[in-house]
């Protein structure tokens, strides 16, 4: 098989479940996680690790863990706010670990009721958990800067913040850290911008992927330069699912249908196949009849005579 190119990051199971009022039954979820993995998704993020009082839709996270992990070569990855949900993770047998860290200090005070101080003291906390684990059973730890390209609360985010918070999270322990649009304010230009200024400080290493949502139209547009500047991974989430409330008919995060289309259509193999992903798409419409999903490819199929990427540099052209 032909490396990949570009990892997808499925985010439906969390970013998009947690944004709608109906809960997926567990054994719908399952399913829809299984026939993602068929499809080729190398990532799925399957839930968070929040008390269920606060996000009843991902209260089976644990479980959907522990059920993911056993399907061979899937990387299970979950959000943990706090060193709590992050014991849970590990206990669970998550690959990855996202605490997301709101660069806008008023986001942070208004979601988690925690200032940027309180915050990294909690992921070195969970850095430090992570130490005392043997090398093979320990999950990656990302630092998610949530907020990084805009807020709803605070306007404008100063890029120096974004870098100096990409340096206080790299500084207490993660192995990486992710840019997140969370409001959907980004443009191309400044994903490139902000992606090279983190470089720079930081290294290539320390920065590779990316969480893009569609509010405004412009998540393709955003994953693109954020491929074309060399980032190598991008959260998508199917049909583009849970929306933003302020914006009627707008998708949440970018649709992963449209996004594997775009780039295996510019020659980047995902080790997605489509006609797979469809399928799996069909079980998460059949299990959320009421959800709106999002994205033109589902709806207008392949192009004729179309090529995806791995079957293409199979080959010599
Ligand atoms: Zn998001």
């Amino acid at each position: 098989m032909a490396a990949i190119d570009i990892e997808v990051s499925e985010v439906g199971p969390r970013d998009g479940l947690q944004s709608i009022t109906a809960i997926m039954p567990t054994a719908a979820k399952k399913a829809w996680i299984s026939a993602l993995a068929t499809a080729g998704v190398p990532e799925i993020e399957v839930g968070s690790f929040v008390p269920a009082r606060l996000l009843p839709q991902l209260a089976d996270t644990a479980e959907l863990v522990a059920y993911a992990r056993a399907i061979d070569g899937l990387k299970v990855a979950a959000l943990v706010p706090n060193l709590r949900g992050a014991e849970d993770a590990i206990a669970a047998g998550a690959d990855k670990l996202t605490v997301p860290l709101s660069v806008s200090e008023t986001h942070s005070l208004r979601n988690v009721r925690r200032n940027h101080t309180q915050m990294l003291a909690e992921v070195r906390r969970i850095a430090e958990r992570l130490r005392d684990l043997p090398a093979a059973q320990r999950p990656k730890l990302e630092g998610g800067l949530s907020t990084a390209f805009g807020c709803t609360l605070e306007g404008p985010i100063a890029e120096s913040q974004v870098v100096a918070m990409a340096e206080a999270l790299m500084q207490a322990g993660c192995d990486e850290v992710g840019l997140s649009d969370t409001t959907g304010y980004a443009n191309p230009v400044q994903v490139r911008r902000l992606t090279e200024k983190i470089w720079r400080a930081l290294g290539r290493d320390s920065l590779t992927g990316i969480h893009l949502h569609n509010t405004r139209g412009q998540g393709l547009a955003n994953a693109l330069a954020a491929v074309e500047v060399g980032l190598t991974t991008v959260d998508a989430s199917m049909g583009g699912i849970g929306g933003c409330p302020a914006a009627p008919g707008a998708s949440g995060n970018i649709v992963t249908e449209d996004l594997v289309f775009l780039l295996e259509a510019m020659g980047l193999n995902t080790g997605i196949d489509f006609e797979r992903l469809l399928a799996a798409r069909r079980v998460l419409a059949g299990a959320l009849p009421a959800v709106e999903l999002y994205g033109f490819s589902a709806a207008a199929g392949l192009p004729k005579g179309f090529t995806p990427a791995s079957a293409r540099s199979a080959q010599p052209v």
